[in-house]
């Protein structure tokens, strides 16, 4: 039996219930540190804001919580594993690095693929830096409308530390494009699909581009819900609907990208927007997500496949 890396130890695929595939604890951008006329941080009000969270989906019946935050956006493992013991939430963290214009790119656009594999594959078996913590999952991620020659080598990157150590791979898409190109890579360099989220695939309202890539064997992520001045839920909804009557139940994955705390500023919308993201939070899938599916009369098996046996296999 295979064994997965969280934050506070190893859990086998058995012990994972309920999992949500792709939410934040923190992101900051590179750059954050330098703001001083932000907000300061503030690591204890933070950890009890995000403790609290993790507590209020406990209830709900979440046992496992993915954090897939790239290395270089403000990812904090000793925070993530402070929260997962105080809260009693698994929590599973990633390697990898995020896509080009919002990633921090300078040292290893220098670097070969092979260097950026080799430091994905120490973070999944040595651990990060000197924390001993080890990722579960590695991350990778494209822009809009195409995949840069740096965001390929780290998808190529992530292929390989994949091919090495076992470890899944999760990925970022924009406005749901350049998921089959995501694939088109992966597979060149030899990974099987079913090991592969092709993450925000709920961006996209084209049937067409969702069974594209789940015949080919991936899993793909409709964990954006609560997202709506990206792309309306009832299009995501409606979206999910249609795959599920069609029979792709045990290949889509359910979550939101919620993110709890933001380094520096954070994310400023005006109130229009605003109001658009109301259900924007972690309770969102399983308090509104999961009836609405229900009255569209999807039934409890392939509910629990989403949340449950889906996360399983793709671990396993
Ligand atoms: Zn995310």
């Amino acid at each position: 039996m295979k064994t997965i890396n969280t934050v506070t130890g190893t859990a086998t695929a058995e012990q994972l219930g309920t999992t949500l595939m792709h939410e934040h604890l923190m992101i900051g951008w590179a750059g954050w540190e330098l703001d001083c006329a932000a907000p300061k941080f503030e690591r204890k009000a933070a950890l009890r804001n995000c403790v609290e969270r993790l507590k209020e989906i406990k209830d709900l019946g979440v046992q496992t919580f993915v954090d897939p935050c790239p290395m270089d956006i403000g990812r904090d493992v000793n925070f993530m594993a402070e929260v997962a013991s105080a809260s009693g939430m698994r929590i599973i963290c990633a390697t990898g690095l995020y896509k080009e214009d919002l990633g921090t790119t300078s040292y290893f656009k220098q670097r070969t693929i092979d260097e950026i594999a080799e430091v994905y594959t120490l973070e999944i078996t040595k651990g990060i830096g000197d924390t001993g913590i080890k990722a579960g999952v590695i991350k990778c991620a494209t822009g809009k409308g195409q995949v840069t020659k740096y965001e390929e080598m780290c998808l190529r990157a992530a292929g390989r530390a994949h091919l090495r150590t076992g470890a899944p791979i999760t990925t970022h898409t924009d406005d749901g494009t350049m998921g089959r190109e995501q694939l088109d890579i992966f597979a060149s360099e030899g990974v099987d699909l079913d090991h592969v989220i092709i993450g925000h695939s709920c961006g996209s309202a084209d049937l067409g581009y969702h069974t594209a890539m789940l015949d080919r064997g991936c899993l793909i992520g409709f964990d954006r819900f609560g997202l709506d001045f990206l792309h309306p839920d009832k299009l995501r909804l409606a979206a999910l609907i249609g795959l599920l009557g069609v029979g792709y139940a045990s290949q889509i994955v359910l979550s939101h990208d919620t993110v709890a705390c933001w380094l520096g500023r954070g994310l400023s919308m005006p109130p229009e927007t605003a109001k658009l993201v109301q259900n924007w939070t972690p309770t969102h899938v399983l308090k509104n997500i999961v009836p609405a599916l229900r009255n569209a009369g999807v039934g409890e098996d392939k509910i629990r496949t989403m949340m449950v046996e889906n996360p399983r296999r793709f671990f396993n």
